[in-house]
């Protein structure tokens, strides 16, 4: 009987979707902690944002001031 193990898989939880993922090597998984390419640049993109938004003093944020009633 030549039973062949599953390979052991490593979980992951998608910090942009939520999602978790599995992968059994670290070469599969180049997207770590992320699912995939899109949500790693979606991430990396909000991050960039929010870089940008905060540590630009070229360009004051005086547009949208109303924007801080969300809940
Ligand atoms: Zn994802």
């Amino acid at each position: 009987m030549m039973d062949r193990k599953p390979p052991h898989l490593h979980t992951g939880l998608c910090p942009t979707c939520d999602k978790t993922f599995h992968y059994a090597h670290a070469d599969e998984a180049l997207n770590r902690p992320f699912c995939s390419r899109r949500c790693r640049e979606i991430d990396l993109g909000k991050w960039l944002n929010e870089e940008y938004r905060v540590g630009d003093p070229a360009h004051p944020t005086n547009d949208h001031l109303a924007d801080t009633d969300a809940d």
